[in-house]
């Protein structure tokens, strides 16, 4: 089958709010072809499917996920990007050159610069090597909410939600409005300070509580857990929707070789964006998994400086040193040193930190302390800034972040 070839100045992959608000910024900075391929037959990715509000800051003020979508959409597609949907980008034929497919058939599109913006998704059961039957009505809360919200399936009667980071609060209303008994939410992780162990909607919140088999065949029956003592109990159930554990999407970086940092999964980029392939960037939650879409939709922003230097000037700077993290730190968003980018630096801690200081170091020498104000619960992020990255040898060996 023949291909149709063309080329672009910039090719972005994916319409979440990363992708929409990098061709946004893109093409109101005046570049002409600005491409946005997305596999949905809709853009704006995960928000499309949220049916609550909590998305957008300002200008927008709080808007529920399908309208933060469409602001997104429409702010790029007034810029002047083309939108393309029901696109899905399968390969790379050659650096910046990208094969795709949809209803009209094959393409492969060549960019000067390509931005990836594919997100990020929970992990699912069988990703999380739960024992057990392989039964129906196991879901994330990506699944649960498309099946309610864009689909309008049926769900089941009585339901287990796994987590308890705020998407099992999202995965618990959407359950709600579907009509689902909320048996229990169930986390392995202990009480957060001050957290109600029986929240809004009655359901129980079982912490120190590790899901060991799913039981029932064909139609799930329930969810055996073991409680922190020992104990072991069958929560009887037709549904559980496993939440958060996020991985990013990062087969089409991997098909291009991109190297993936060990901690984020995501492609491994500096401080402006750049993954180890010159001309090709990241953004959003392929580089991080679940953080909030203003912090995506700020990736997609702030790499428009970036590839407009790339575009005018074809420089692609050597990547510099890795940036390392040590437990219970999980991992550091940028994770290569280099010059530009937003200031700020992402942190993910696997535990709770109570005013937790950190040490940055490289070769042996400090170049940054700062104690954080603020406690961080397990499963969450923080920010550092950045201006100690000026410092870092490009030449040396990895700067370690470890709490001192
Ligand atoms: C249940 C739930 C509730 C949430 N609630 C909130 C909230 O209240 N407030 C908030 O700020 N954030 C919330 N978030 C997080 C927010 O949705 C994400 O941070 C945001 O969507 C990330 O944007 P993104 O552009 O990086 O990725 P995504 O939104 O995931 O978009 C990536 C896009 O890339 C497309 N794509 C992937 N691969 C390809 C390919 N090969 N070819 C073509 N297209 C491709 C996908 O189809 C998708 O549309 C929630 C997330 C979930 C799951």
């Amino acid at each position: 089958m023949t291909r149709r070839e063309r080329l672009v100045d910039v090719l972005v992959v994916g319409a979440g709010p990363a992708g929409l608000a990098a061709a946004a910024g893109l093409a109101a900075a005046g570049v002409r072809e600005v491409e946005v391929l997305e596999r949905d037959q809709q853009p704006g990715g995960i928000p499309r499917h949220c049916a609550h509000g909590g998305f957008g800051a300002r200008p927008t003020g709080d808007l529920s996920g399908p309208a933060y979508a469409l602001y997104c959409a429409t702010e790029a597609t007034d810029a002047g990007a083309t939108l393309r949907t029901g696109i899905t980008v399968t390969g790379w034929a050659a650096p910046r050159t990208l094969d795709a497919t949809g209803p009209g058939g094959l393409e492969r599109i060549s960019a000067r610069a390509v931005v990836l913006a594919t997100g990020a998704r929970e992990r699912p059961r069988a990703a999380r090597l739960v024992p057990g039957t392989r039964p129906s009505g196991v879901y994330t809360t990506g699944e649960l909410q498309r099946a309610v919200h864009l689909h309008r399936q049926h769900i089941g009667t009585r339901a287990v939600v796994v987590g308890d980071e705020p998407v099992a609060l999202a995965a618990a209303d959407t359950l709600r409005t579907a009509g689902v008994h909320l048996v229990a939410r169930v986390t392995e992780h202990p009480p957060r300070p001050f957290a109600a162990v029986r929240p809004a909607g009655g359901a129980p919140l079982l912490t120190r509580t590790t899901v060991t088999a799913l039981a029932g065949r064909p139609r799930l029956t329930g969810v055996r857990v073991r409680h922190e003592d020992g104990r072991t109990t069958t929560l009887a159930c037709d549904t559980v929707v496993f939440t958060a554990d996020w991985i990013p999407d990062h087969e089409l970086a991997r098909r291009g070789g991109l190297p993936l940092d060990p901690g984020t999964r995501g492609p491994a980029h500096d401080p402006a964006y750049r993954t180890r392939e010159p001309g090709v960037f990241a953004v959003g939650n392929l580089l991080h998994g679940g953080e909030s879409a203003a912090t995506a939709a700020r990736e997609g922003r702030a790499v428009t400086g970036p590839v407009l230097r790339h575009l005018a000037t074809g420089t692609w700077p050597a990547g510099g040193p890795p940036l390392t993290v040590a437990a219970p730190l999980e991992w550091i968003a940028p994770n290569l040193a280099g010059a530009g980018g937003g200031g700020r630096l992402l942190l993910r801690t696997g535990r709770r930190l109570t005013a937790p200081r950190l040490v940055v170091s490289q070769d042996g020498a400090p170049l940054h302390r700062r104690r954080l104000a603020r406690p961080v619960p397990p499963g969450g992020s923080f920010t550092l800034t950045a201006h100690w990255l000026e410092r870092v040898d490009p030449a040396g060996g990895p700067v370690h972040i470890r709490l001192g």
